[in-house]
């Protein structure tokens, strides 16, 4: 419940920010009438309209109510439209929303997309991709379609650099939206980011990996990431007994 309220609170700051950048911006700083009629004036002279609220861009929280509303992805998906909430928009081809089985009971989420996802607008396609695809096929015995995929960021960093704090911060609600209605049994947390994201620590994922967490009642498995394996192949093992508990926790055989 606080992590709700702290994300509720996250969208509106964000959203209040944002509507002080476009006023600031467009010029639309407004003025209390020093008459005592509490009327506002504009100071470059605009005028004001008699909801000084409305409009499209310049209307407060009017970009980010579907995000709590959203019944399903699709609304979800819609409700964060073509995203301009933090300084990424502007490099990306595609926002990457998530992909897969909207009532998987296995949830991945990575970090945010690289190259091939930014172009493709699917998450986990490149080389990493692949690795999490023979993960799920050949590891799990299931289908990518099986399960559900995300990222704590939906948009490409340049140079695909790590997410930064006010990225990761516009981003996360999405993320937890997605989660409340995907409703998955077991979430697996590839890296650092999702893993410190999803469980808001600091403790490093080589602490966390491997064992149970807790995620509002979900039950959250922190592993590597596969971008990680792929410099690091020598750990994929490490890998194979975290996917293996996630495996019994589904009652399913190891493949
Ligand atoms: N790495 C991620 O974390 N997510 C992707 O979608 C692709 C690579």
């Amino acid at each position: 419940m606080a992590d709700e309220l702290r994300d509720e609170l996250k969208i509106i700051t964000g959203s209040l920010r944002r509507h002080l950048e476009w006023r600031q911006q467009t010029g639309m700083m407004l003025v209390a009438r020093g008459d005592g009629t509490g009327s506002r004036e504009p100071v470059h002279g605009s005028p004001v309209e008699s909801n000084f609220l409305a409009g499209v861009e310049g209307s407060l929280f009017s970009d980010d109510a579907g995000v709590f509303k959203a019944r399903s992805l699709e609304e979800l998906k819609n409700a964060i439209g073509d995203c301009r909430r933090c300084k990424l928009w502007p490099g990306r081809t595609h926002l990457v929303f998530g992909i897969g089985n909207p009532k998987a009971a296995v949830m991945f989420v990575g970090e945010g997309p690289g190259r091939d996802e930014d172009l493709q607008g699917e998450p986990f396609v490149g080389r990493a991709g692949q690795l999490l695809t023979d993960i799920i096929t050949k590891g799990m015995n299931l289908r990518r379609e099986d399960v559900y995929i995300a990222n704590v960021i939906k948009c490409r960093p340049p140079e695909n650099r790590n997410p930064e704090p006010d990225e990761i911060e516009s981003c996360e609600p999405f993320l937890r939206r997605q989660i409340d209605l995907v409703k998955p049994k077991v979430i697996v947390a590839l890296g650092k980011f999702a893993v410190q994201t999803l469980l808001r620590t600091k403790v490093p994922i080589m602490r966390l990996r491997g064992s149970w967490q807790d995620y509002h009642g979900i039950k959250l498995m922190p592993t590597l990431h596969p971008a990680y394996l792929l410099r690091n192949p020598g750990d994929k093992r490490l890998v194979w007994e975290d996917v293996k508990k996630v495996l019994k926790e589904l009652g399913m055989p190891a493949a």
